[in-house]
């Protein structure tokens, strides 16, 4: 079988670490399977390339980001061929553009727009285990692009589609994807599989197990993964279209911290009033999340939303502007709140599982201020300083620690 197996940053963190990757490999290698290993940067190599980047200069080209970024990653790999080749391994690295990886322009968060991957499988043949570097690509320029933070494991996936693996296993500190944060909710277990669907929305809501493209791109592809711990033996998750066979409506919890709340009181009720102020916002390239118009009195309304809290300066001038704009009566931001929220597939068409989880947070004394929902998601805005317990309390009242390790058909 051929596999692919991506190391993240600190599976990679020391040359020590790096030396148990390779005994890992080895021992895939032993059993008679080709592996196409593919690693990130070592350790917080990435945090400190930008911080070095920053320290020079206020305008940092894309371009140069990216050859400066993608640096990391083949550290990485020339240190993991000569830890395989230590062993006896015969192993060489392959940046991006020598695995073939053909990205758009967007520098810092390229998509991937074609693989040819034929370098790696002339390698393959020749009984050569390819190191590939992660989280870059070539654009059609030629120059080099990254693939956004956590991209590894877009080319991991995109490897595993265009080679046609068998298996692509992503191996982190972690045993795989929770049914929480381990670290918020001690009682979480983590899940034997999910589907696509919900790694997607748990991704988006902050679980930061899997980068959100790359798990798209697996979707998109059909790439099965298999999330797993590296120095650890787990059976980790299983992710692919199908998700788990049980017949609980909630899969998972995630709480997303880092966020703020702004609300526009008194705008007109009127056709236009939300074009013009999320208009406005998407100008300045500022993603919004939930949003709830309350039912308009007096001919007005209140419109609130939630963004990054790393987009609430820029939210608040632009919709302190919008407000003027529209003649509306005042302007709240809010930047301690959290987002909680329930992740499944089980709760298409299933009757009162928001009860059940609106139920639990009153029980917890957990004021709920925004509800957003989705097919597979409900999530609630509250205060920040009850995130913890509120995500406690939605996790024990669906009885997802006992539901972890269920099998599938
Ligand atoms: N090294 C890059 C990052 O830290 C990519 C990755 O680790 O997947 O975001
Ligand atoms: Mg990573």
């Amino acid at each position: 079988m051929l596999f692919v197996q991506k190391f993240g940053g600190s599976s990679v963190a020391t040359p020590d670490h790096i030396r148990r990757v390779a005994q890992k490999v080895k021992a895939t290698l032993d059993e008679g399977h080709q592996v196409v290993v593919v690693v990130s940067a070592m350790g917080d190599t990435t945090d400190e390339l930008v911080a070095k980047a920053e320290a020079v200069s206020d305008t940092r080209s894309g371009r140069e980001m990216d050859v400066l970024l993608s640096t990391g990653e083949i550290q990485s790999t020339a240190l993991m061929a000569m830890a395989l080749e230590a062993l006896g391994v015969p192993a060489r690295s392959f940046t991006g553009r020598d695995a073939g990886i053909l990205t758009d322009f967007d520098h810092g968060r390229a998509r991937i727009l074609a693989v040819h991957p034929q370098k790696l499988q002339e390698a393959l043949a020749a009984g050569v285990t390819p190191v590939v570097a992660g989280f870059q690509g070539v654009n059609a320029r030629d120059d080099v692009t990254t693939l956004g933070r956590g991209g590894s494991d877009l080319t991991a996936i995109a490897l595993a589609s265009a080679l046609k693996a068998d298996r692509c296993e992503i191996y982190s500190d972690v045993a795989g994807v929770f049914t929480a944060d381990p670290r918020v909710v001690p009682a979480a277990v983590p899940l034997a599989q999910l589907s696509y669907d919900e790694m997607l929305e748990l991704a988006s809501q902050g679980a930061q197990v899997l980068q959100t493209q790359a798990v798209d791109y697996a979707r998109g592809n059909g790439v099965v993964i298999h999330a797993r711990s590296t120095f650890q033996d787990a059976p980790g998750t299983i992710i692919d279209h199908r998700g788990a066979a049980t017949n609980q409506a909630v899969t998972a919890v995630a709480l997303n911290k880092r966020i703020a709340k702004i609300g526009l009181k008194g705008v007109p009720d009127a056709p236009g009033v939300a074009a013009h102020l999320f208009e406005k916002l998407a100008r300045h390239g500022i993603n919004i999340d939930l949003v709830i118009q309350s039912l308009s009195h007096e001919q007005l309304n209140d419109i609130a939303f939630t963004v990054a809290l790393d987009d609430a300066e820029a939210a608040e001038r632009l919709s302190r502007e919008a407000l003027e704009e529209l003649k509306g009566q005042g302007l709240v931001v809010d930047r301690n709140v959290a987002k909680v929220s329930a992740v499944g597939s089980g709760l298409l068409g299933r009757p009162g599982v928001a009860a059940r989880l609106f139920r639990a947070l009153a029980d917890a004394g957990v004021n709920i201020q925004m509800i957003g929902t989705s097919e597979i998601k409900i999530s609630c805005i509250i205060a920040r300083e009850q995130a913890e317990v509120a995500l406690s309390a939605i996790h024990e009242a669906f009885g997802l620690h006992e539901s972890g390790r269920l099998e599938t058909d």
